[in-house]
This record gives C-alpha cells, structure tokens and sequence, in this order.
C-alpha cells in the first residue's frame, strides 16, 4: 500500500515560502511527499520593488501577491496553499499594525482554529514556522509561531473546533526556519570579494541568523537551487532586482542547505538531523486514509 509523507509550512507573507523553505518544499515534492503551504496573510505591505510593474485597476496588491504565490509554488511544485484570511500587519511600529484586519491583531483561537482545520485536513507530520522572535522580529512572524505552536497541541484536540468536521490529528514535528549566521558570514565575505554588495544591507552579519550551535537540522537544497531562485523570482512585485536576481550562481551555491531547528517532537530524532521526517519514515500514512484529501482537486485553494 502506497504511503505518504506530509509536509506544512505555514509562513506570514507571500515569498517567505521561497525564501526560507523553497528548497525544502522542492526536495520533499520531488520525493513524492505531499507538501503544503498556509499563509497567513496576502503581503499588503511588502514593498513594491519592480517599477515596471501595473496594477490593473481591478486588482489590488493582494491579488497581485496571491497571484505571485500561486506562481512560486507551481514551481515548487506545492501541493496546497491555503490563505488563513489576514491582512498583512507591516514591520513593527508602523501604522499598518493598528489596521483591524491585521494579522497582529487577530484572535489567537480563531486563527489557531483556522490553522487546525488545514492540519486535520492535510495530516503533516511535520510543521514549520518561524521561532519566537519570528525569526527577525516581524509581528506576523510572531503570530505564525504562537498559532502554530497552539496547533501542535490542539489540533489533536477532540474538544477543539469539533464541530468543524474534521477528525483531530497530532504532528509529530515541529520546526522553526533557520538562517544560518556562517552561512550569512560567508555570502558576506563573498560577495565583498566578488565587488558586490553584501546582502544584509545594514544588518551585522555578525549577529545574524542562527549560530550553528543551535541547528538541529541540515537540508541538502543544493539540487533545488535554481528552482528556488525561479520560485524567488516569481515574486516579481517584492524581489525584482533584490539579491535573489541578482547573487551569481557561485554565491548562491552557499545556500546548499536549509537550516532548521527542531522545536518539538514526539519521536526520538539524533539530534543532528538531515531529513525533516527523521523518525517517522515507518510512520507514513497509509494512502487509503487520504480518501478525503483525494476527493478534492490537488491544487490551489483558499480558506477563509
Ligand atoms: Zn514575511
């Protein structure tokens, strides 16, 4: 009987999928794992970087972004991308956070609620977001990780939105994305080498990212890189121009891995991880249990 590994990212804003996870999303649908990205938000208040781009008068930048996500995760080759129905939030401190729809502002149990239905209905093992500080302190960073956190626990919860319909389920694991800070010093070094900018504008390289020390997790993307770059690039509106146009190839190569660390897990893992579903390889699921996932169409489609 066929068996199936599943994969959740769930991310803030369109490209962070690519970013931080699109060579993982890459490798693992390459392997035949069912991969998934919810997002929290539309990005309406990402930068808009491509002068060249219009937007049409029946559009908005959310549909823009959203288009530009379903894009990027056609070429990851995702299998589902849910919206959880937020509006972007903005960098901490800025007017955008007081907005009524913004991310930041949401009730915590509603968007768990919402995140929970997603996980009954696609069964990962393993989760991934950000880690408390949301990886670089952005407040819907912040929120993915406590709604993600709380859906660790609840979604296997029978008491917890029970009469949405959908039978509970326990991920096993859950990761929070990594930047690899000697990774980060490497570029750095690279790239001033090579005449370039270096790629963190103003940020100390120095502090940067994760420490090694802390990574759990070590994904070879090295394959998936120029997939990853394509993926980057179809978020034209945010990374036209940015260092994901721009990086040669020789530097981008020190992206080989995606870094993570392993926030919980109720299997035994070595501790220095290479595959995300170490320890639940003999714990994949039997196809027959998808009979729902596979009553619907494999593709894109939107929550709330
Ligand atoms: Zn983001």
């Amino acid at each position: 009987m066929p068996e199936i590994l599943s994969l959740m990212c769930v991310h803030a804003h369109p490209d962070d999928e690519s970013s931080s996870t699109g060579g993982t999303l890459a490798k693992y649908a390459s392997e035949g794992a069912l991969t998934s990205v919810i997002c929290a938000t539309k990005g309406e208040e990402g930068e808009i970087r491509d002068p060249r781009l219009v937007i049409q008068p029946w559009e908005t930048l959310a549909t823009v972004r959203q288009r530009e996500l379903k894009l990027a995760t056609t070429v990851l080759k995702v299998n589902f991308v849910n919206f959880l129905g937020y509006r972007d939030s903005g960098m901490a401190g800025t007017g955008a956070n007081a907005h009524t729809q913004a991310f930041c502002n949401a009730d915590p149990e509603e968007a768990c609620r919402r995140l929970v239905l997603n996980i009954r209905k696609l069964k990962p093992q393993v989760l991934v977001t950000y880690n408390e500080n949301g990886g670089y302190g952005h407040p819907d960073h912040i929120m993915c990780h406590r709604i993600t956190h709380a859906a660790f626990e609840l979604a296997a919860d029978p008491e917890f939105a029970w009469d949405d319909g959908e039978e509970p389920w326990q991920p096993s694991k859950l990761y929070h994305t990594a930047h690899s800070r000697e990774t980060h010093l490497r570029v750095h070094d690279m790239s001033l080498a090579a005449g370039l900018e270096p790629p963190f504008g103003n940020r100390d390289p120095k502090t940067f990212g994760v420490p090694d020390s802390e990574i759990t997790t070590r994904i070879d993307v090295a394959p998936y890189l120029a997939i990853k770059r394509k993926a980057l690039l179809s978020h034209r509106s945010q990374l036209t121009g940015s260092r994901w146009e721009t990086m040669p190839d020789d530097i981008m190569a020190a992206y080989s891995e995606e870094c993570f660390v392993l926030a919980r897990s109720l299997v035994s893992t070595s501790g220095r991880e290479t595959d995300l579903f170490e320890g639940l390889r003999d714990r994949a699921i039997a196809a027959d249990d998808y009979s729902l996932l596979f009553a619907q169409p494999v593709g894109t489609h939107f929550v709330a």
